[in-house]
Parts: structure tokens; sequence; C-alpha cells
């Protein structure tokens, strides 16, 4: 089984386009790294009971609980030969009932992650990609409130450390900068592997 590396940060931030230049940089290294998104594993377990994957967030706690232990499972078990796994995902969810933990214990137990990031940018760079993204129907927050959401996802992060012993890489993605955040990424799959 390969490693895995949890890969988190608050919406719009840039994760999955920092993750898709990784996988670039990965291949040119013949590094043998696979990136699966929670997201879109919540997606398809959840076979068209959710219209797009903005809106898994609004459905009842019950519902998200279910469909998050069942792709931790079918995520845990991709990790099988690569050299790493690396899970695109979230410390904490913006639900009705308030932010929820996306890697709670049980999650966290069944991907054993060696290692957790947290992708960050300026307050005012998140507003700015969020308001452009016109691909994505996201939740447009006050600056303030993205400000709240960078520091709530410390919090999260510090907790999914403790719980697992594995330490959280904070990696900068600034304007332009989404390859200089993988090369960083990169040199931490290094030094686990
Ligand atoms: P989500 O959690 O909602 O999936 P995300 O963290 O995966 O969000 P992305 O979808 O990768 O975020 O990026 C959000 C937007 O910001 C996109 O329009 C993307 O092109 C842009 N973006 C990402 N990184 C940068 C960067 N370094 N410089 C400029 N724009 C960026
Ligand atoms: P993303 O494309 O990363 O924004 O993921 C889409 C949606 O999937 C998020 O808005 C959440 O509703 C859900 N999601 C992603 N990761 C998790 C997780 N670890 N736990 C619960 N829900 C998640
Ligand atoms: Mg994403």
């Amino acid at each position: 089984m390969g490693k895995v590396v949890v890969v988190t940060g608050i919406p719009g931030v840039g994760k999955t386009t920092v993750l898709s230049e990784l996988e670039k940089l990965a291949s040119e290294r013949g590094m043998r790294v696979k990136v699966v998104n929670f997201g879109t594993v919540m997606m398809e377990l959840a076979k068209g009971a959710v219209p797009d994957r903005d809106q898994i967030r609004k459905m009842p706690l019950d519902f998200q609980r279910k469909l998050q232990r069942k792709a931790a499972d079918k995520i845990a078990g991709e990790a099988e030969g690569v050299d790493v796994l690396i899970v695109d995902t979230h410390m904490f969810i913006r639900t009705r009932n308030g932010f929820w933990p996306g890697l709670p214990a049980g999650v966290l137990e069944k991907l054993s992650p060696s290692a957790l990031v947290l992708v960050e940018a300026s307050v005012k760079e998140v507003a700015e990609r969020r308001a452009q993204d016109k691909t994505r129907s996201r939740d447009m927050v006050l600056e303030e409130e993205v400000k709240l959401e960078l520091q709530a996802s410390r919090s999260f992060a510090t907790a999914c450390s403790v719980l697992t012993g594995a330490p959280v890489k904070i990696v900068q993605n600034p304007a332009g900068g989404a390859r200089e955040a993988a090369e960083e990424l990169i040199n931490l799959l290094r030094d686990i592997l």
C-alpha cells in the first residue's frame, strides 16, 4: 500500500489546481502518484441523489455522514499499487448545522495519513477566486468570513495532527503560484517516501 497524503484548504483556495500541477510534475519525475478527490467519490456514491457537488453540503447531516464514511472506505482501498495516494478534501465543511469535520476520527483511522497539507492563500485572493470561478456554485461570503474559515482550518488541522501523529505542512498558493506550490508538495512526497 502507498502512503496517504491528505491535502486540504478552504473552498476556492486552489487545492485542485495545485494538485493537477502536482500530477504533471510527478509523472515527469516517474513517481507513481494518484490523486483522488473526496467530493468526486461522494458524488459517485450518491448515484444521482445529489444534483451537483456544491449541493452535497446542503444535504441533511446524516446523509452526508453516511456518504463520507463510504467514500473514506473506498478511497482507503485506492492506495494499492501507487507510491503516494493524495486525497483532495477539506478540514471542515460549511453545513447548515455549522462547521462539520471533513476528517473526523473514524475517517482519519481509515485513511491513516502520513502527512496533512493545508493549502492557503490570502483572504483577498480566496474571495476573488470564489467570485470569479463560474464553474462552481460557491458560497459567497464576506472577506471577514473567509478570514474566519482560514483560522478554523488551522484549528481543525491541529486536531487531525494530534489524532494521527502526522505533521501539518502549510503550503501557500499565491496568485500565479500553483506550480511553485506543487513543487513544494513534491519535495514533501520525496521526504515521506
Ligand atoms: P474547492 O474546495 O471548492 O474544490 P479548490 O481549493 O479546489 O476549491 P480550485 O478549484 O483549484 O480550488 O481553484 C479555485 C479557483 O482559483 C479556480 O478558478 C482556479 O483557476 C483559481 N486558482 C487556483 N490557484 C490559483 C493561483 N495560484 N493563481 C490564480 N488563480 C488560481
Ligand atoms: P470539493 O470539490 O473539494 O469542493 O468537494 C465537493 C464537496 O464534497 C464539498 O463541498 C463537500 O460537500 C464534500 N466533501 C469533500 N470532502 C469531504 C469530506 N472529507 N467530508 C465530507 N464531505 C466532503
Ligand atoms: Mg477542488
